[in-house]
């Protein structure tokens, strides 16, 4: 994953490129790319860009009208300057954005396809990307001191934390805690003061050089081996290579599919760090894998867009005044997003709520998903879909599935904004406007005190 020293490479030589250029044109190939639904990526076109800015790892290119492109790459992701106009010619091409001055295009290896874009209206907005993690090169000692012993983590789960700390991967924790000569297992809370001294000066030294090491191989032309893998790196990747300070093998621990990698004699006073004591203490605090996290922390501040065909135009001029609350009856959010996106189905809903609180769209609201069909209104009115937004909450729908806390909370905020946004009159249960009464039961156990 592209981490501080790469991001930061990559806005200046997109500073260089495209500050004050016009966005002409978007070319999108990866229909997943894209997931925020409003406004619209098109919306970004014939735009100055005035700035760019990172925002942890991500980039932010900020356009007139105060709209702004958060592009996160994830581990795969990377970027690609070319000609004005260029084609698209290598194969994990997942989007290019042709700029006045050139054209950027954004590249993923690999079939995860986790990089993503946002479009985000208005800076509050934007401040939903930030986590508050700690600048480490601006703060002082004391702010990292304390940022560091919030909670109790081995330090290689603490640096790594995007909520604590920002722009720190996998990589550069390795060098830092090098630097330092510190254990990647020793525990925040059980740092002397000199330590923590040590790893704050070892965290700004490593960051900084790389910086400037990237800075000077860069120079002049667009980054293009952006890698996590770099011959002058002391510990990261090295595995049994000489340790540069005391030349004794580089040590490893393997995790998912992530690997972090010590000198036994510099820091961890000879031990080995891989019995069986340590798995235990590994299992419990321990960055299962670095991208997880990441994506794990990114769902809960932002609702992805995954697009269903499966909705038409709304009746002009019709208010929407109601909400309509689903059971999936499926039993896996991808299970949802598979029936949603294909256009056979013929079904969507504008969201779906999994248990675990995280929210995607399938349909924009201003458009009429397909969710309630046959249907009528205590009020009399017919053809929900119409006038309604549709939310499913992923439940198998048995009376015995329960609604978790977190689900339940999440469908509260979103009802919560859908009523700031629209005349909100009536929140319902699909089978109290299913017609003929009785044709749908979901969601069974629905209770007032949910919305
Ligand atoms: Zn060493
Ligand atoms: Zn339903």
């Amino acid at each position: 994953m592209p981490e501080l020293p790469d991001i930061v490479i990559y806005i200046e030589a997109l500073e260089r490129r495209i500050a004050g250029a016009t966005l002409e044109r978007v070319r999108l190939v990866s229909m997943f790319l894209v997931r925020s639904v409003a406004p619209p990526i098109a919306a970004l076109t014939g735009k100055r860009v005035q700035g760019l800015r990172r925002l942890g790892k991500r980039i932010v290119i900020c356009f007139e009208g105060e709209l702004f492109l958060v592009i996160h790459l994830m581990i795969a992701g990377r970027l690609q300057w070319k000609d004005r106009g260029a084609k698209a010619s290598a194969k994990n091409v997942l989007a290019t954005l042709d700029f006045s001055t050139g054209s950027l295009m954004i590249t993923e290896a690999g079939s995860k396809k986790r990089a993503s874009l946002h479009v985000v209206q208005r800076e509050q907005d934007l401040q939903l990307f930030n986590r508050q993690a700690l600048e480490v090169l601006d703060a002082t000692l004391e702010a990292f001191k304390e940022t560091l012993q919030r909670e109790n983590h081995t330090l290689k789960r603490a640096l790594t934390d995007p909520r604590l700390f920002s722009g720190i991967g996998n990589a550069y924790s390795d060098e830092i805690l090098h630097r330092a000569r510190l254990s990647p297992m020793k525990l925040t809370a059980s740092l002397a003061e000199e330590e923590v001294r040590s790893l704050f000066a070892a965290t700004r030294a490593v960051l900084q050089e790389w910086t400037s090491r990237l800075r000077q191989q860069s120079a002049g032309v667009f980054p293009s081996n952006v890698t996590a893998f770099r011959p002058e790196m002391a510990a990261h990747g090295r595995y049994g290579k000489p340790c540069p300070v005391c030349g004794s093998p580089i040590q490893r621990i393997v995790y998912a599919d992530n690997e972090c990698n010590y000198c036994a004699t510099c820091q961890t006073g000879g031990r080995l760090l891989a019995d069986r004591a340590m798995s235990r203490l590994l299992k419990n605090d321990w960055p299962r894998s670095l991208d997880e996290m990441e994506k794990h922390f990114e769902e809960r501040r932002t609702i992805d867009f995954f697009p269903s065909p499966n909705f038409n135009e709304r009746p002009t001029g019709t208010p929407i005044d109601t909400i309509v609350v689903h059971a999936t009856v499926l039993n896996t959010l991808d299970e949802v997003i598979r029936h949603f996106s294909n256009a056979e189905s013929k079904v969507s809903a504008h969201y779906t709520v999994d248990r675990d609180g995280r929210t995607i769209s399938h349909v924009p609201e201003t458009k009429r998903a397909w969710h309630a069909g046959q249907s009528q209104m205590p009020d009399g009115r017919e053809d929900v879909n119409n006038f309604s937004i549709g939310i499913e909450l992923v439940n198998r729908n048995d009376g015995v599935d329960p609604y978790p806390k977190t689900q339940i909370q999440a469908l509260k905020n979103l009802i919560a904004a859908i009523k700031s946004r629209h005349p909100v009159r009536y929140v319902i249960p699909h089978y109290a406007c299913a017609d003929p009464p009785g044709r749908k039961t979901d969601p069974v156990g629905f209770r007032e005190d949910w919305i």
